[in-house]
């Protein structure tokens, strides 16, 4: 008895379009074809580029707010922190869209 292979797709990372994977062990598509292939390569350039701009950004923040003179001097109490944080938000939704693109 044939066993029914029930096709399973999976969703392009860079156009959102289905991507019907082909039925074997080979390593499953993560892209619906090349073109999106090339320009998650581009995107992934640019997201790596962007989590260190913002990991250095959030070590920065962090320094000035374990300093505590930054926010005194511009007159806002907790800036320094609430930036940290933000960046270190940041950093964790580029390392989401990289887990995309990479297709985990
Ligand atoms: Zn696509």
């Amino acid at each position: 008895m044939a066993m029914i292979v029930v096709p399973v797709t999976t969703t392009c990372p860079k156009c959102g379009k289905s991507v019907v994977q082909k039925p074997g062990d080979g390593r499953p598509e993560v892209y619906c074809g090349i073109p999106c292939r090339r320009l998650a390569e581009y995107e992934i350039k640019r997201v790596q580029r962007a989590i260190v701009n913002a990991e250095d950004e959030q070590k920065e923040w962090r320094q000035r707010a374990d300093l505590g003179m930054h926010d005194d001097l511009v007159g806002q109490p907790g800036l320094s922190a609430r930036k940290a944080d933000w960046y270190a938000g940041e950093v964790a939704r580029l390392e989401a869209r990289l887990r995309e693109l990479v297709g985990g």
